[in-house]
């Protein structure tokens, strides 16, 4: 057997061609070589299997933001053939009960400030936290007794339990490199660029930013945290070529000054949520034409791209499939809805999950996978993602995409961010709720804001309840958590 295209096999392939070059920098300045990082994430693995007696086939829980060593811990179970369980770190302790006990994790590798949240955790789940982490590298014996396990470690992701508990979903293994060139394919990465990954890791999204950056023998720069000014300037110190984010993060480096000059970048490319409708312009106007938006889910990877020229001409476009992706809109009897139309995204990728844990799937037909979104493409072929099937709200009879209401919201200039949901009306079965964030200091009459939707959009578009927060409730990446918003009406 040969290392193969697991993260282990992309690591061992860069360390032997670029061993000297970085790989990772943190917000210390801190740097990894390729061959450090591999060797540093070997020894975790026999420490690992001597302390633990974890085996191919076991599962280890990875709940680390974005440092050198969450990257570590995944590589070393891959060396395994252990799976890693990519934990969110947004999770409540309760929820991290629950998936400890249905992945039957044997070890947790956790940050030290998730500590209190693994006391309840069993006793006989091996908890492992910083110093334990360096210790067992610092105490493992070097040697070279580690071979391509009999079975390939998986990542597993959870969903980010937006609506409901995580699932844990298994990514595939890829065959060959076929995926990673329909992403490098539509977007210009090159080998030794210097890549920000502010996206989570653990989240599919910065995970494939992740195997991107091993096969171009990237430099990563990683900080634990987002902050805009501190990510800004990481940008300019490291002279990065690219950024990769969510578009909640996009939004926030707007709200701090642009540094002067500007970061070299030539890409900076988000997913995991919807494009607000008037970020794109904005954001290029201030940083260059660099922005890509990609659209994909933990069960399908990554479904299509929109380029810079593509979003200067359609801002709310998530473009086209990639190279090697089938992306159909189909009707609720499987039918192909004509040009324009909105149906169900249906994908189909070498990339699609290989199912639940739990041992459920999702619905497919002819090879494609049901997203559980709505959208529709246009004349030009391009996508436009109108939103989750469940999240559509049906007022009256007629249906409304919160993201419609919540982009023209959003362009009102007193407000920084808007969130919209359907609550229960005795009348009209539904009715819709604006939450609205407003700029520090402004003000707005919640019948002046009726009255602006009441101009753009149909009359069942209109929210009859205005609520103004302080912030909205979005998960650890970016995405709003209206379950939260929810409880707002009991
Ligand atoms: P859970 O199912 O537990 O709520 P999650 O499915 O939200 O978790 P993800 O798999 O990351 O976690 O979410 C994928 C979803 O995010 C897509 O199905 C889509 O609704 C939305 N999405 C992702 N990228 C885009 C994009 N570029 N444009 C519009 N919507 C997007």
């Amino acid at each position: 057997r040969k290392w193969g295209w697991s993260l282990a096999g992309e690591l061992r392939q860069a360390a032997a061609r670029d061993p000297d070059r970085t790989a990772i920098v943190d917000e210390q300045g801190a740097e990894l070589t390729y061959q450090e990082l591999l060797d540093r994430a070997e020894r975790l693995a026999r420490a690992l299997r001597a302390g633990f007696g974890v085996q191919p086939g076991d599962r280890i829980g990875v709940l680390c933001r974005n440092h050198h060593g969450l990257i570590e811990t995944i590589v070393a179970a891959t060396l395994l053939g252990v799976d890693a369980v990519l934990v969110n770190t947004g999770l409540s302790a309760a929820q991290l009960g629950t998936v400890a006990d249905e992945q039957a994790l044997r070890v947790l590798v956790h940050d030290d400030e998730f500590a209190e949240r693994t006391l309840g955790l069993p006793a006989e789940l091996h908890r492992v936290d910083e110093r334990a982490r360096e210790e067992l590298i610092a105490g493992a014996l070097p040697g070279d007794d580690l071979r391509p396990p009999e079975r390939d470690g998986r990542i597993i992701v959870l969903t980010s339990g937006t609506t409901g508990t995580p699932k844990g979903a298994r990514r595939p293994t890829p065959n060959g490199f076929g995926p990673l060139v329909s992403i490098i394919d539509r977007i210009p990465l090159h080998t030794r660029d210097r890549v920000m990954i502010a996206a989570p890791i653990f989240h599919t999204w910065g995970f494939a930013a992740l195997q991107v950056c091993f096969a171009l023998r990237a430099t990563i720069v990683l900080h634990r945290r987002f902050d805009p000014a501190a990510t800004l300037a990481a940008l300019v110190t490291h002279r990065c070529d690219a950024l990769f984010a969510v578009p909640v993060m996009v939004q926030r480096l707007l709200e701090v000054p642009a540094p002067d000059p500007r970061p070299p970048l030539k890409v900076v490319a988000i997913s995991g949520s919807a494009l607000p409708g008037n970020l794109a312009h904005r954001f290029m106007d201030v940083y260059g034409d660099v922005l890509y938006n990609l659209y994909g889910s933990t069960e399908v990877s990554w479904a299509s791209i929109a380029g810079p020229a593509e979003l200067r001409a359609a801002p709310t476009t998530a473009g086209r499939p990639p190279h090697g992706t089938k992306l159909r809109i189909l009707d609720d009897a499987g039918q192909p809805v004509p040009t324009g139309r909105v149906g169900r995204i249906f994908v189909g990728n070498e990339m699609l999950f290989e199912g639940y844990t739990s041992g459920a799937g999702r619905e497919s037909r002819d090879g494609l996978l049901d997203t559980g979104d709505l959208g529709r493409i246009n004349a030009d072929g391009l996508l436009f993602v109108d939103g989750r099937a469940d999240d559509m709200i049906v007022s009256g009879g007629e249906n409304v995409f919160p993201s419609e209401v919540e982009d023209l919201l959003a362009r009102l200039p007193q407000v920084r961010e808007a969130a919209v949901i359907g609550v229960p009306d005795p009348e009209y079965g539904q009715r819709l709720a604006a939450f609205l964030a407003l700029h520090p200091g402004e003000t707005l009459d919640p019948e002046a804001v009726r009255e602006y939707v009441r101009h753009y959009l149909a009359r069942f578009s209109v929210p009859r309840d205005v609520v103004f927060v302080k912030y909205l409730p979005r998960n650890a990446t970016g995405k709003v958590l209206t379950r939260e918003l929810r409880r707002y009406y009991g």
